[in-house]
């Protein structure tokens, strides 16, 4: 567990981004510059999550929300109770979410019965989905929902845990496991309007804060995780960008270090990404669509 207080980097939203989709190449272009460069890093985002029901906060025609920020969690009691409020009643619908082709086509790369070489995965979300599909060189930049780190002592514990300790101090509150798409955001944070009577838990060990071991909009990026990633994208010769917007630095940044080192980078994204007018191959491709049709191409049925 990297310690809060060694990070630098920041995962930060940018204002007013309102990029051109810049399209270019074909599957094919993409299959034979990664057969040509291989290994590949493959960074994904929220994008590879919408086939398995969770939604894309950023996509084209999804709902914006306001994401919460660090700072109101960690020093606003009441930000804390709605969010726990809101975690409670969505951490159901984000249990039964499963992997899908996506996923399991990365798992399988990196298992390398066949498909492409994986270097390693770096992913953005915090579902638990590449890790459920069997992928283990895996960075989770951001986290992981299924984990609850306390801000006190550090400890780190189970979300699934908490779930049921959450349940026997509110009793009158049901968790419902058919919680609309357009209620919930990719962190499992759904909507709860009666959260002001909410009881939260505090950390079993010390009694401090709980926080869902993810990373906030305004919150670093711990640096062990940052370096693993780079040590990914280092150990490859292409990068593959597969359902991000790339929106956020904490994902920018290595699209733009495989470029500046000279590797090509690929995106697939529904809408446009920041990197677009880097990439060597550009695709406006569903992500599962597009690694069944990558693995395809390597021999993969
Ligand atoms: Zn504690």
């Amino acid at each position: 567990m990297a310690d809060a207080r060694t990070l630098v980097t920041t995962h930060r939203a940018t204002r007013a981004f309102e990029p051109t989709t810049v399209l270019r190449g074909t599957l094919d272009d993409a299959a034979e510059l990664i057969a040509r460069h291989s290994p590949v890093a493959v960074l994904t985002g929220a994008g590879i999550s919408t086939d398995s029901g969770v939604p894309d906060y950023r996509g084209p025609g999804s709902q914006r929300a306001t994401p919460m920020l660090y700072s109101e969690f960690v020093h606003d009691e009441d930000n804390r109770r709605r969010y726990w409020a809101r975690s409670y009643e969505g951490w159901a619908r984000m249990g039964h979410a499963d992997p899908n082709v996506g996923h399991r086509v990365l798992a399988r790369w990196e298992q390398h019965d066949a498909g492409p070489r994986l270097a390693g995965l770096v992913t953005q979300n915090v579902d638990g989905l590449h890790e459920t599909a069997g992928s283990r060189r895996l960075v989770t930049l951001h986290g992981r929902i299924a984990d609850v780190v306390c801000l006190d002592c550090g400890d780190v514990s189970p979300r699934a845990e908490l779930q049921q300790r959450l349940a026997r101090l509110n009793p009158g509150v049901r968790p419902r496991a058919d919680a609309g798409h357009a209620e919930l955001r990719p962190d499992g944070d759904a909507v709860v309007d009666a959260w002001a009577g909410f009881r939260v838990a505090g950390c079993r060990r010390c009694g401090g804060t709980l926080k869902p071991d993810v990373v906030y909009f305004g919150e670093p990026v711990p640096v062990e995780r940052v370096r693993r990633a780079y040590e990914i994208v280092d150990a490859a010769g292409v990068l593959l960008v597969a359902g991000s917007s790339l929106t956020v630095m904490s994902g920018l940044r290595f699209a733009r270090h495989a470029v500046r080192r000279g590797r090509p980078l690929i995106i697939v994204n529904h809408g446009a990404t920041r990197a677009d007018e880097l990439a060597a191959v550009r695709l406006d491709l569903n992500t599962s669509v597009a690694l069944k049709g990558l693995s395809e191409r390597f021999g993969i049925a």
